[in-house]
């Protein structure tokens, strides 16, 4: 995905979001992450990057004063926009004014149905050529969020949002890298991230203590893996990286809710030509599957399971 190939979304006169929080006296709540985007450029990039078009439906994760939608109501044919704060709805009401194919929800986005807010859209505006998630998260539950969408398996294209920059790094690391975890696994398994661009804090108001990077996930039709038994693999997934310096096998075979043998551990992984002193840090999600479908074999005893099947 290259970014110049993607459509620059431009506003004439965009929301000032200083002014505005002056004119409503507007309080910043610490426990909504509320950060809000000051500068045009990086709000011009994030809607470029998601790669919105005339034909698509977009799910915007709080909107704040609606300085991000406003970008996103003009790429696409509507806007779904879902605010936990209810102070902010009477200045999206005036931010939001003259776009009319924006639908703002006063909710808390893991608590909606999305399912449902999809088919009241698609009644209302025909069928969409894509669905895609666009925001600057809250950064205190941006991991629960970008999970609750992709293990929804609620069909979305792509997921493009700024986030904290660690996060970031993790989403997309590989293995041999320090950032390289359950987290990396878990967003590669469902979908391809690219980190689209660098914010410094000075973007925002107030200020965040961390760096943030916009990142765009587009998710996979078809999983890039095949894998027997998905919660088995992510069960050893996040046994593998529970204690990062342990072996697979001292970690598995300690792992509350996972009952395999350390002898059972060593011959999965010898199947693999793998030693039996790695550490889950140095498999592939490739690796992974199979290692999983291994053990999930020795898990079925005789007259139990699959052979019969
Ligand atoms: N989009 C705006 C911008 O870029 O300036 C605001 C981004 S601010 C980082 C995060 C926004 O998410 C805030 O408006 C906050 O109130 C809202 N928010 C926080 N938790 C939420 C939740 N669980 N569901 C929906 N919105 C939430």
């Amino acid at each position: 995905m290259f970014l110049m190939e993607l459509k620059m979304i431009k506003i004439a006169n965009p929301a000032n979001t200083i002014d505005i929080i002056k004119k409503y006296g507007f309080n910043f709540q610490k426990k909504f992450g509320q950060n809000f985007l000051i500068d045009t450029h990086v709000l011009e990039k994030i809607s470029q990057a998601s790669g919105v078009g005339e034909n698509d439906l977009v799910i915007e994760i709080g909107p704040g004063i609606g300085a991000l939608t406003q970008y996103l109501a003009i790429g696409a044919k509507n806007v779904i926009a879902i605010e936990i704060d209810k102070n902010l709805l009477p200045i999206l009401k005036e931010t939001l004014a003259d776009y009319k194919n924006i639908s703002i929800i006063n909710a808390d986005f893991l608590k909606v149905n999305l399912e449902t807010l999809i088919g009241d859209a698609k009644e209302k505006y025909g069928e969409f050529e894509n669905i895609r998630i666009v925001a600057n998260l809250p950064y205190y539950i941006t991991t629960p969020i970008i999970m609750s969408v992709l293990e929804s398996h609620i069909h979305i294209d792509s997921i493009t949002v700024m986030i904290q920059k660690e996060v970031a790094d993790r989403m997309q690391a590989m293995p041999g890298n320090k950032d390289y975890g359950a987290l990396s696994l878990a967003v590669q398994y469902y979908s391809k991230p690219y980190v689209v661009a660098y914010v410094p804090p000075n973007c925002f108001i107030p200020r965040p203590n961390v760096g943030s990077s916009v990142i765009r996930l587009d998710i996979f039709k078809i999983k890039p893996i095949d894998v027997v038994d998905e919660e088995l693999m992510f069960k050893l997934i996040r046994a593998g990286f529970n204690q990062r310096r342990k072996t697979l096998v001292n970690s598995i075979s300690n792992f509350e809710g996972l009952s395999f043998s350390k002898d059972e551990i060593v011959h999965a992984l010898s199947l693999m030509g793998k030693s039996e002193k790695i550490r889950g840090e140095a498999l592939t999600l490739f690796e992974f599957a199979l290692f999983s479908d291994y053990l999930g074999k020795m898990a079925v005893k005789p007259g139990q399971g699959r052979e019969n099947e």
